[in-house]
């Protein structure tokens, strides 16, 4: 690919559904590295920077947010048919997101006690993952999601290869920045042996348990990790909460979750 030829250069597009931003934030955070972008790539789609529109298809799209309405359904469909490759970024995109609490809950009762008038909302009764609904070529996990692996995504789909993200979980990060774990040493309750990689053990480096917020990691060991936040004396109200947050639906988390008395359930 001659990226020194403004026509050849590959068109990006970036989409948002049901979300808060952080994720597409986190690409405008890019500051140095958007320059050089700009000049490999032709931003073609991407509301949050740019009024200007490029028509597609488009050569790699990006998509923030979750499918929670039946206009977005039909509008992913439409995002894919358009896409020749297209990745899934942050819990929203890949996992439901936060929004993926409705999906135990009675939406058409939360409407009702919001709402004056319900009848207006057109809403879906849960949230989604883009997978779900489309092929999906790559999905990048986090809430937001790290800026380094973005740009790693991005560098990869230039290069026609795979990205190098690794699936491990959060706690080999804390191990190779020698981070020193806070269950261990401090009996602090962590998601991290159950949560992808990919802050590079943020909340540990700051002697805080993690709260999964990059989502399960490869092969989960939940049940295990469950016992032992028992054995830190959490209840087990708290062990299905604190699997019920960014990544709710995400089934690892999703089905740990099922497996204690939930937060709504009487004594
Ligand atoms: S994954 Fe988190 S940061 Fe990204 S859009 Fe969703 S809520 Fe926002
Ligand atoms: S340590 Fe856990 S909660 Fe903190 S940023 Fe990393 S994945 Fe998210």
């Amino acid at each position: 690919m001659d990226l020194e030829d403004p026509r050849l250069r590959p068109k990006l597009a970036v989409w948002k559904f049901a979300s808060c931003d952080g994720c597409q934030l986190t690409l405008l955070n890019c500051e140095d590295e958007l320059l050089g972008l700009a000049g490999a790539i032709e931003i073609a789609y991407f509301a949050e920077a740019t009024r200007s529109v490029v028509e597609g298809p488009y050569d790699l799209s990006l998509v923030e947010g979750s499918i929670t309405t039946p206009a977005d359904l039909q509008r992913i469909h439409e995002v894919r048919a358009a896409s020749r490759r297209l990745v899934t970024i942050g819990a929203c995109a890949t996992a439901g997101g936060i929004q993926a609490l409705r999906n135990f809950g009675d939406v058409a009762e939360f409407t009702r006690v919001v709402y004056a008038h319900p009848e207006y909302i057109a809403t879906l009764d849960r949230s989604t993952p883009i997978s779900a609904h489309v092929e999906v070529d790559f999905e990048l996990r986090g809430c937001p999601i790290d800026r380094a692996q973005l740009l790693e995504v991005i560098a990869a789909f230039l290069h026609r290869r795979r990205p190098r993200i690794s699936s491990e979980s959060v706690c080999m990060e804390c191990k190779r920045r020698g981070a020193i774990c806070v269950t261990v040493a401090h009996g602090t309750p962590c998601l991290g042996p159950v949560t992808h990689a990919g802050c590079g053990a943020l909340c540990p480096s700051y002697n805080r348990g993690c709260y999964g917020c990059f989502g399960p990691a490869e092969t989960a060991n939940t049940r295990s990790l469950a016992r032992r936040l028992r054995e830190l004396d959490m209840s087990e109200r708290d062990v299905a909460r604190v699997f019920r947050t960014f990544n709710a639906a995400a089934p690892a988390f999703a089905e740990e979750s099922a497996r204690h008395p939930q937060p709504t359930e009487e004594p």
